[in-house]
């Protein structure tokens, strides 16, 4: 029976596969190119990771044939036995990885899980207290260019200039403008966050806490960072970071699930699966949320904790060895899997180095830093992380060789005046890249 329906799986998957060449080669080439560029290319992007092949097999079945909306039990068309099984084998797998009372697991993306928490908890005009943007915050926190950014009236924190969370200055913006909703949470924060204080600050104030742990939901769930789970009030996550889930977003409830909120004192944790259906989204999609069953379940192995430590240990080399070559790294060092690069002391631009750095096969990106005089286009510094070198199975004298290879790109840069690499020096490095991601390949990808 199992392998009659392992070989029925099997092939339907082999025959999309067929399909697809014979009727869009076009399609199916550029598939291709970016799944040849991922195995030859030195990835150091910090939201970025790898997915586990079984986790995209759960995303690309037939699942999305579906029409599912509601949630298990209560959806609004028939044929949902299954959707009915997968949604709660997700929802029963992400409470026992994060320790949660309760997890929404329709979310599109980690943007819209903050979207939905904060435009169904807030009125229009509500203030809410965020991380800025140079600071490391999240354009979904109330960026001007964003939908929150319009509709709240957002007051940002920083960090001092040490590059760490001022909590002490947090506390005293939260006196003077009383925020509705504190927003704890970060891109480009390079150092373990403090999710209990932010919890004495709202509460001090009667504020609600929002911890976002995209960048950093394979550490807590590996135990590697303190989890928000019972501080925060709601916790939202992305779930293709490092996660290493399909595209998508999840919303959790720790110990203030039944909490009172709006006008009628709906529990928490009702508030939250109306404001995901129907006030923001229709049907979500099953495979995505097959996908995040198949993550979460590997996220509680062993080989995800291994995986884990090495992204903390490696990140802290990388730091290291970069400053030993004289680079400014934001705060000094690192605590999870982000290393801040100030290139301020050199006079180039985060774009001048990022694009550098792609001709020869090293994919970064540029960042704001803490007080940056220079726009998000162009920046002033570097955001790398560790999660796919780590999934690779770099570290060591493997990641030395990685620090070697931004170091000296930025080296030779400073010396041309055109910020531009010269052939002979992108030759050298193209060739240590193909090297390095030839001696430690994907893992599970042929
Ligand atoms: C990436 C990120 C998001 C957005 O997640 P998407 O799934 O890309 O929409 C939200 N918050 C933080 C802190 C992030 O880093």
């Amino acid at each position: 029976m199992t392998g009659t329906r392992e070989h029925q799986l099997g092939a339907f998957a082999r025959t999309s596969t067929s399909l697809l060449w014979a009727d869009d080669p076009a399609l199916a080439n550029l598939l291709t190119a970016e799944y040849q560029r991922q195995q030859n290319d030195l990835c150091l992007v910090a939201s970025s990771s790898i997915a586990h092949p079984s986790v995209f097999a759960a995303q690309s079945s037939v699942t999305d044939n579906l029409t599912t909306e509601g949630y298990p039990g209560r959806r609004y068309h028939g044929g949902c036995l299954y959707a009915d099984e997968i949604e709660r084998m997700a929802v029963e797998r992400c409470r026992s990885l994060f320790g949660a009372t309760y997890a929404n697991v329709q979310p599109y993306s980690g943007s819209m899980a903050n979207n939905t928490v904060l435009f169904s908890l807030l009125s229009p005009g509500d203030t809410v207290l965020s991380l800025d943007l140079a600071s490391g915050g999240h354009l979904s926190h109330g960026a001007r260019v964003a939908a929150s950014g319009k509709y709240f009236d957002v007051v940002s924190y920083g960090v001092g200039p040490d590059g760490l969370i001022d909590y002490d200055a947090v506390r005293g913006l939260a006196e003077r403008t009383r925020p509705k909703l504190l927003i704890s949470g970060a891109s480009s924060y390079p150092r373990t966050i403090d999710f209990a204080r932010f919890r004495e600050i709202a509460d001090s104030v009667g504020a609600l806490l929002l911890a976002d742990i995209s960048h950093i939901s394979g550490l807590v769930a590996a135990g590697l960072h303190p989890s928000p789970i019972d501080s925060a009030h709601i916790t939202t996550t992305s779930t293709y970071k490092q996660l290493g889930g399909p595209r998508g977003g999840l919303i959790m409830l720790g110990r203030d699930r039944e909490r009172p909120v709006g006008p009628r004192g709906t529990p928490l944790h009702r508030a939250l699966d109306q404001a995901v259906f129907p006030f923001f989204q229709g049907t979500p999609s099953l495979g995505s949320i097959a996908a995040k069953a198949r993550a979460l379940d590997l996220a509680r192995t062993p080989a995800f904790k291994a995986w884990m430590g090495r992204v903390v240990t490696t990140a802290g080399t990388f730091a290291e060895q970069l400053a030993d070559s004289g680079h400014a790294i934001v705060t000094g060092g690192s605590d999870n899997h982000i290393v801040m690069v100030d290139l301020s002391p050199t006079g180039l631009t985060g774009a001048a180095v990022q694009d550098a750095l792609e001709l020869c096969g090293v994919i970064v990106n540029k960042n704001m830093i803490p007080g940056d005089k220079r726009p998000a286009g162009l920046t002033s510094g570097l955001r790398l992380g560790t999660n796919v070198t780590a999934l690779r199975g770099m570290e060591g004298e493997a990641i030395s060789e990685c620090a070697a290879l931004v170091s000296d790109v930025v080296a030779t840069l400073r010396e041309t005046d055109e910020q531009v690499l010269d052939a002979r020096t992108q030759k050298r490095i193209t060739g240590q890249v193909a090297d390095l991601c030839a001696r430690f390949p994907i893992p599970y990808y042929p």
